[in-house]
């Protein structure tokens, strides 16, 4: 990658460029532990970025202001800034990009209303294709080869969950024709598909939501199911004719929240060649033993889904942003619906950030953690990578 990273928008100008929110640090916003190695073993960790394809099943590339206060302006100014330079830091190759997920308030005060969705795309494809040397939006298993042999960063679009289309099927085939290549079915809260974690009862797949699935399969679309229902993941499963991607999520057999997940649907996930991209989002994938939010804690959910399904089927989906996320979460708790309600939840001690996965540029941490615990090259590659390219070889055709 060539030395100068220009930041976004800068082809539109100064004005553009001085912009009026001041926003984070991209690396070392916070003081997050790096994991500190042997020489031998940093170049290892070296080596092994260099030979295969480092990809994050989930995460956020925008860049945040620096105060919570200023978020929701932001966000609704409709032009956001991509971390082009703490990316360069993470050692990644791929990300699969929720952009702003549930919390695009832009045209309307829905995040799912079809303009706000369609929004989101324009802006992230524009400046991504103003950034060629350096970046690429990825719509194929090609695209993505190409970008590591040139050293670019290569973005797949990927939406947590549907736009408002109602009984409107044929906005899927807009959405790829658009470039979106990974599709969540619900995003906490129900819709006309199926249901969502978030919701008391779990009605399964819905008739539309067949149609839903049938069409992402017959298109090329990878379908996610993070923040979906139990019942409705199983559903899923069973009827697509592709295996899915849970991209972002940890085991309830460790903690017991809804936004994890439990082991019947991680065993049903895998059987059908599925992949569980392990999350790290603050307060998510706690445990007993790692109380306090780190790395450790992201590392045991790992272990655990590991263990119980084997190395094939896991990856990393950690779900960071640049910027503050425990003071996003507390400005979109309502919307973002990710959390059980305060009395079904297991209490534990808040932290101001995740320590050791702050943001995305500290993704090389975990292979950095794999490699001091004793994984073999081998099992790091198909964790970071190989296991992701195997599903998106079939799904996207
Ligand atoms: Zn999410």
């Amino acid at each position: 990658m060539p030395e100068e990273i220009r930041e976004s928008w800068h082809f539109l100008g100064e004005n553009m460029v001085s912009k009026k929110f001041r926003l984070a640090r991209e690396v070392n916003r916070v003081d997050s532990t790096i994991i500190q190695l042997s020489k031998k073993d940093e170049e290892e960790v070296q080596g092994i970025l260099e030979k295969n394809i480092c990809i994050s099943l989930h995460d956020h590339t925008i860049v945040f202001p620096e105060k919570p206060e200023e978020y929701i302006p932001y966000i609704r100014s409709g032009r956001w800034w991509i971390g082009y330079r703490g990316l360069k830091a993470s050692g990644l190759n791929v990300v699969f990009d929720g952009m702003l997920d549930g919390i695009a308030l832009i045209r309307s005060p829905d995040p799912w209303d079809w303009d706000n969705v369609i929004h989101q795309i324009g802006m992230i494809k524009a400046d991504i294709n103003r950034h060629r040397e350096i970046a690429v939006v990825a719509e194929s298993l090609g695209d993505i080869k190409r970008a590591y042999e040139e050293n670019k960063i290569a973005f797949v679009l990927h939406l947590e969950g549907p736009p408002r289309i109602g009984e409107d099927i044929d906005k899927v085939d807009m959405l790829y024709g658009l470039g979106v290549r990974c599709i969540g079915v619900t995003y906490s809260r129900g819709n006309e598909f199926g249901s969502g974690l978030a919701d008391k009862n779990d009605r399964g797949l819905t008739d539309l939501g067949y149609e839903f699935i049938d069409r992402m399969n017959r298109l090329g679309i990878a379908i996610d199911l993070a923040h979906v229902g139990d019942k409705t993941s199983l559903d899923v499963i069973e009827y697509s004719r592709e295996p899915v991607f849970i991209t972002h999520a940890g085991a309830r057999g460790l903690w017991p929240t809804k936004r994890m997940k439990p082991d019947e649907v991680i065993h049903a996930l895998a059987e059908k060649g599925g992949v569980f991209g392990v999350e790290a989002a603050p307060h998510t994938t706690l445990t007993k033993k790692h109380i306090k939010h780190s790395i450790e804690s992201v590392m045991e959910h790992f272990q655990y889904i590991e263990s119980l399904v084997g190395i094939d089927y896991v990856a990393f989906g950690p779900d960071t942003i640049f910027g503050d996320h425990v003071g996003l979460h507390k400005i979109f708790m309502e919307y973002l619906a990710i959390t059980d309600k305060k009395d079904d939840r297991p209490s534990h001690p808040m932290v101001d950030y995740v320590d050791g996965l702050e943001n995305p540029s500290q993704f090389i941490n975990i292979i950095r953690w794999m490699v001091k615990n004793g994984y073999s090259e081998e099992e790091i590659s198909k964790a970071i990578g190989k296991n992701i390219i195997r599903v998106v070889d079939k799904v996207w055709k």
